[in-house]
C-alpha cells in the first residue's frame, strides 16, 4: 500500500503539476483505477495523492446534454 501522506485535489489530466518536496516541480501521470471513479496519481517523493476533478464551475450555465465533450 502507498503512505499517502496527503490528498489534493487537481483539474489538470492526464498530467497533474506539482510543486514537490524538493522545491521542483513535478508532474504525476494520473490513472483510473477499476472502481474509482476519478483518475488520481500518486508522487513517492513527497507522499501526496491527487485526485482528478473536473471544474465545476459554469456547472449549470454549460450543460453539454450526455457528456460527449469528454477530454
Ligand atoms: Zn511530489
Amino acid at each position: 500500500m502507498e503512505n499517502v501522506a496527503a490528498v489534493r485535489t487537481v483539474y489538470d489530466f492526464p498530467v497533474a503539476g506539482h510543486l514537490c518536496r524538493d522545491g521542483a516541480v513535478h508532474y504525476v501521470r494520473l490513472t483510473r483505477r477499476s472502481g474509482q471513479t476519478q483518475p488520481q496519481g500518486f508522487c513517492p517523493r513527497c507522499e501526496v495523492m491527487f485526485l482528478y476533478q473536473k471544474p465545476q464551475r459554469s456547472r449549470v450555465k454549460h450543460y453539454d446534454g450526455a457528456g460527449a465533450t469528454h477530454f
